[in-house]
């Protein structure tokens, strides 16, 4: 059947990253995470000293320290999943942290830091056979993607998957906090100036507070057997 290119965007901790992996996993596409790669130009900034104490980000450092800056993924053996690699170092970990996900938004708002993670983003995905997810996929890196996803979800459950996920890895946080920090970053994804979080005219919505994982599989399972580019048949394999 046709490869495609599918576009999944909304807020955080929509589950977005979950949904992608399943559907790259089923359909046998590869899994970019863009999330993930403005994580690591955060880590970057932070590990540098670029960030200070204050939360005030040197700009004209970073991009100066821009052209040093490779991100990457590489596949891990053990959970099969692809990580995040900055320069050459595997920081899958380390950018899943409270610090990092507050800061996030002020890096990604930098034009010239989305310039080159658009750039290289396309350059991934451009053979097609690829799931993406993030804010700015439909509208902005793969305008063009035969499936756009626009996924939204009740704040209260996203808080508490993010704390639910936050606490499996050992960091500790009310729900408040969590909840407070995924606002206040969806914030600032959807007012920055550059390629804001905004849903594509032609993305389907998915709310799925009340769907589980298997039902949002079918769901876009379907939608894509719909479009025909899959069958029938590899709509229902398991
Ligand atoms: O998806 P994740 O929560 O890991 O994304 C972290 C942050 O990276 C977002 O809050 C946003 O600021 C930025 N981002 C972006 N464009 C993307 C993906 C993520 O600006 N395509």
């Amino acid at each position: 059947m046709q490869k495609i290119t599918i576009a999944i965007d909304g807020y955080s901790s929509c589950g977005k990253s979950t949904l992608a992996k399943a559907l790259a996993q089923r359909l046998g596409y590869n899994y970019i995470d863009t999330g993930a790669m403005y994580r690591a130009v955060t880590l970057y900034a932070l590990e540098n000293n670029i960030i200070d104490d204050a939360e005030n980000i040197d700009v004209e450092t970073l991009l100066k320290a821009l052209p040093k800056i490779e991100v990457s993924f590489e596949l891990n053996t053990k959970t099969h999943n692809s990580d995040v690699i900055l320069n050459g170092v595997d920081v899958e970990r380390d950018i899943r942290t409270m610090k990092v996900s507050g800061l996030v938004s002020k890096v990604s708002a930098i034009k010239e830091v989305r310039e080159k993670m658009v750039a290289l983003q396309r350059q991934m995905g451009k053979k097609k056979a690829v799931v993406l997810d993030g804010r700015d996929i439909g509208t902005h890196v793969f305008p063009k993607a035969e499936l756009k996803l626009f996924m939204i979800a009740d704040p209260d459950i996203r808080a508490k998957r993010r704390q639910t996920e936050f606490s499996s890895k050992g960091q500790y946080f009310t729900i408040q906090e969590v909840e407070m920090s995924l606002l206040k970053r969806d914030m600032a994804d959807i007012s920055r100036e550059e390629s804001p979080l905004t849903q594509a005219d032609d993305a389907v919505i998915l709310d799925n507070s009340d769907l589980t994982r298997e039902e949002q599989l079918e769901f876009v399972l379907k939608l894509i057997a719909d479009l025909q580019f899959i069958s029938r048949e590899e709509q229902s394999q398991h």
